[in-house]
């Protein structure tokens, strides 16, 4: 099946003898509401993690600012490799010497719906979609809402790596808030800041 097959690469730089992260052996079906969580990861740099389900799997963007509800920001996304749907209950702590050593916590969680279209007005299937390189979906989540897009800008090639941005649609739901700090920002799940989670070693239930 392609969407267990796209997590060889995720398996691949991870040693789960040691890692407290899912290896992901369940799931690979597509759900009527999909779901995207975001992820606040204090790893070499702070970022956040932008994961969309898509065919069983969550694409997964790191984006070093976070996402803005302000449609003026364009949010620089670099694609990582896919990661298993039960990653989107991760929260802890990636011991260090590992893979993306550092604290997470589930800043943002919710489902989405795909509106993507061709030039036709037509809908497209959301994997479609980033395939060709322009995704739209509007986003239910707990704290961010309304519709988004991600561009992909430059192609992988060249030594250069892909790369997208994020940006909020202009619609209803846009705001100027921005993005909140990291450091101050709660899990959506936990309640906990990245600092709570790091002093407990990721015992946080
Ligand atoms: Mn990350």
């Amino acid at each position: 099946m392609a969407a267990r097959q796209s997590l060889t690469e995720y398996r691949r730089r991870r040693d789960f003898s040691k890692t407290a992260e899912p290896k992901g052996d369940t799931g690979g079906e597509t759900s009527a509401r999909p779901s995207f969580v975001v992820q606040i990861h204090d790893a070499s740099a702070l970022h956040f993690d932008f994961r969309l389900e898509v065919d069983g799997v969550l694409k997964s963007w790191a984006i070093p600012k976070g996402p803005s509800s302000d449609p003026h920001d364009k949010r620089l996304a670099m694609p990582t490799e896919d990661h298993p749907l039960e990653y989107r209950e991760f929260e802890g702590v990636i011991e260090s010497g590992e893979y993306g050593a550092g604290t997470v916590i589930v800043w943002d969680e919710g489902t989405y719906r795909n509106l993507s279209t061709d030039r036709h007005d037509e809908p497209v299937p959301l994997a479609d979609a980033l395939e060709h390189g322009h995704a739209s979906f509007w986003l239910n989540g707990r704290k961010l809402h309304g519709g988004y897009a991600l561009t992909r800008i430059r192609a992988d090639r060249g030594g250069e790596r892909e790369a997208w941005l994020l940006v909020k649609h202009a619609d209803e739901r846009a705001s100027a808030h921005g993005t909140p700090d990291p450091w101050r920002a709660r899990s959506a799940r936990s309640g906990h800041t990245l600092k709570q989670v790091a002093a407990s070693g990721g015992e946080t239930s």
